[in-house]
């Protein structure tokens, strides 16, 4: 008989680092157009698959002399590899009893609501849609942006994306930090997750309830290049009875500045095109203008040349909060404290000098 213990021994077993069960009825309450019962309306259970990332995949990052292993091992690997044959194992074990398994990779989101801000509809011109593809020929920059519309009356637009780390939460992983990033106790902020919906009727784990992971020690925002994470404003949500809070996040600038980095975290672009500052595209990354995906899609056409992607991702060159989280979290006691023998950071963190 297929059961919680047998589905979390097989993804376990496959690859899977974290397994956590959820009830579908938790999802009450989400945005219409970003509830996953739309996806599978009659599954009940929601199993979250969390994959760590590894904290030397950040070491060239944190170092300052190798970017490409983050996108390509901690976005592009796991998202596009590593997670998908974990699900179809887990799903094909699932389904071997009779049950059906909807699989859901991480994906960016394609469909009416925005996953940058949550905002209804696409605000992009067609003319703009028309040059945002051409970008992303370019730099496979993937932000498919189209009129979608429901297949019938009721229906959530395709395609649907739900909040993938409310999801975590559902399904009692962990909770959300300031910083917008799921936390978990095993990993702190270092993993990606993964999901599948199923009709069976799978015992569902209890929200986390453990000792609170997120330290509201604030470092996150304090080393966000694009202060993107505000240190007072915040965003609270109700799950399944449970509050969440995390700090207002500016999304669109942190889109910006987790590709782009900014004049003192790119070491790829000169200096001459952060001064040129043609057409005004880089004031996004001085906090000179608003960032909002017309302003962005300015920022990607200065520096699109001085940016290759792997993968089909963008080249990170942020993850600014995750390492900032991690530092704090290992020094000032919290989830990953005692994990590694050797803190992330013993020096000071790198900024560019122009
Ligand atoms: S990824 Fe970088 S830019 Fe975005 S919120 Fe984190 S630190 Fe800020
Ligand atoms: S850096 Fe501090 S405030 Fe930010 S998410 Fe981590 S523990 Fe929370």
């Amino acid at each position: 008989m297929l059961t919680s213990e047998s589905v979390k021994r097989i993804a376990l077993a496959a690859g899977a680092d974290l397994c956590g069960i959820g009830s579908m009825d938790r999802f009450e309450g989400a945005p219409h157009d970003m509830d996953p019962r739309h996806i599978f309306p009659d599954a009940r259970s929601i199993i979250g698959l969390g994959f760590r990332i590894p904290r030397g995949v950040q070491r060239g990052i944190e170092e300052g002399t190798q970017f490409y292993q983050y996108p390509s091992m901690a976005y592009g690997g796991i998202n596009e590899v590593f997670a998908p044959s974990v699900l179809y194992e887990v799903g094909r074990f699932i389904e071997d009893s009779g049950w059906e398994a909807a699989v859901y990779r991480n994906t960016g989101a394609r469909g009416r609501v925005s996953d940058m801000d949550g905002s209804e509809g696409n605000t992009l011109s067609p003319e703009e849609q028309i040059d945002i593809g051409r970008t992303a020929n370019k730099t496979a920059h993937h932000r498919s942006v189209q009129y979608t519309r429901p297949v019938a009356p009721g229906r959530a637009a395709p395609d649907l994306q739900f909040h993938f780390r409310i999801a975590a939460v559902v399904c009692g992983l962990g909770e959300i930090g300031w910083s917008k990033m799921m936390l978990t106790p095993q990993f702190g902020p270092m993993q990606r997750f993964a999901y599948i919906f199923t009709d069976a009727p799978l015992e569902p784990d209890p929200l986390y309830d453990g000792p609170p992971l997120c330290k509201r020690c604030m470092a996150c925002a304090r080393e966000c290049p694009g202060s993107c994470i505000s240190q007072t404003e915040s965003v609270t949500v109700t799950v399944a009875g449970k509050k969440l809070e995390w700090g207002k996040n500016d999304a669109w600038k942190c889109y910006a500045f987790y590709t782009h980095g900014g004049r003192y975290q790119n070491p790829f672009v000169p200096k001459a095109v952060f001064d040129e500052n043609k057409d005004g595209a880089l004031d996004v990354l001085e906090g000179k203008a608003e960032a909002n995906e017309h302003e962005i899609l300015k920022v990607y056409s200065a520096l699109e040349d001085y940016f290759p992607s792997w993968l089909g991702y963008n080249m990170a060159k942020c993850g600014g909060c995750i390492r900032a989280c991690v530092n704090m979290l290992e020094k000032k006691g919290g989830c990953l404290e005692g994990v590694f023998r050797e803190p992330l950071r013993t020096g000071k963190r790198w900024v560019l000098d122009r």
